[in-house]
């Protein structure tokens, strides 16, 4: 199948004006590229809920903390445009930087609650430039539902409050977590991993499982809870925990106690690429006792 390229917040607003007098309800996919089977998902789904699907590919520099993280981020535009097409996107909006970025953003969408701990902590700026990069594709795209994943909970979390708090016209979708069959969520950034970092790597959804087992066998003290999980991290030598946290699944604050449905977030290194995973556990599993 083949799709439309645009490259102008001009074209896209066209486009989608006459999607939208067609009668069609719009999907809106944001990506950084780097395309795997876990923007796959999003597609699918877009494309099975909405008339029309814009995937939206930008490297956002402005959410980076790290520049030589931005410099190696991984793009390759024929390859995205063909595996958008496989999956029955409408059109692809890969603007320039200079089309996103004419001169240096002067206004920022700022999430502080949200983004106070874990990957905001940790990655000062990140959440802001998030916030910013997707308030603009959403009011360039206009979309009736925009699609994100779970893999990155807490930018989902960031972005529900944002389109809540500021009245954004548009129905956050949530898609769950796709992972290769020995646990590690899919990501642009495990192709950088070496053949013994990848071997370590399922490690943390193993962690993180062990957590959710803890928590379904009744335990409800927070420390108890990754006392449980840390020892799988722990042995592997080429992994450095970053964070490992029991939090409020939308404010994203760390909890002392489980009480109703949590989410347990990692972000753990391996040489100089970060990794990050979340499992949710609800509430009905944390009010089980053993
Ligand atoms: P990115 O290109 O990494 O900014 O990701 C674009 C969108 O794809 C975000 O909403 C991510 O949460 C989502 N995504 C990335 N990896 C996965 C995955 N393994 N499973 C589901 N969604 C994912």
């Amino acid at each position: 199948m083949s799709n439309v390229l645009v490259n102008t917040i001009a074209e896209v607003r066209a486009r989608v004006a006459a999607a939208r007098r067609a009668g069609r309800s719009i999907g809106c996919v944001p990506t950084m590229g780097a395309l795997h089977a876990g923007h796959g998902a999003l597609m699918e789904r877009a494309r099975a809920e909405c008339g029309t699907v814009v995937a939206t590919i930008f490297v956002n520099p402005i959410q980076f903390d790290v520049q030589a993280d931005y410099d190696r981020y991984a793009r390759n535009l024929p390859a995205d445009l063909a595996f958008c097409g496989e999956r029955g996107v409408d059109m692809v909006f890969a603007p320039a930087l200079e089309e996103m970025y004419p001169a240096p953003a002067g206004t920022f969408v700022d999430v502080p609650e949200t983004a106070q701990y874990l990957c905001g902590q940790h990655r000062p700026g990140h959440f802001r430039g998030v916030a910013t990069v997707v308030a603009k594709l959403l009011h360039i795209v206009q979309p009736d539902f925009a699609y994100f994943g779970e893999k990155d909970a807490q930018q989902l979390a960031v972005i529900e409050r944002m389109v809540e708090d500021l009245n954004f016209p548009v129905s956050v979708v949530s898609v769950p977590t796709v992972r290769e069959a020995d646990g590690l969520a899919l990501s642009s950034r495990n192709e950088r991993l070496t053949a013994e970092q990848r071997r370590a790597a399922p490690a943390l959804y193993r962690a993180l499982q062990s957590a959710r087992q803890a928590i379904a066998d009744g335990v409800r003290n927070a420390e108890t809870v990754k006392g449980a999980a840390l020892p799988a991290l722990a042995a592997e030598p080429l992994l450095r925990v970053e964070y490992f946290e029991v939090v409020d699944p939308r404010s994203f604050h760390p909890v002392a106690e489980v009480a109703g449905g949590v989410r347990i977030a990692t972000a753990v290194w391996a040489g100089s690429t970060r990794l990050i995973d979340n499992v949710f556990c609800p509430a009905e599993e944390s009010s089980a006792r053993a």
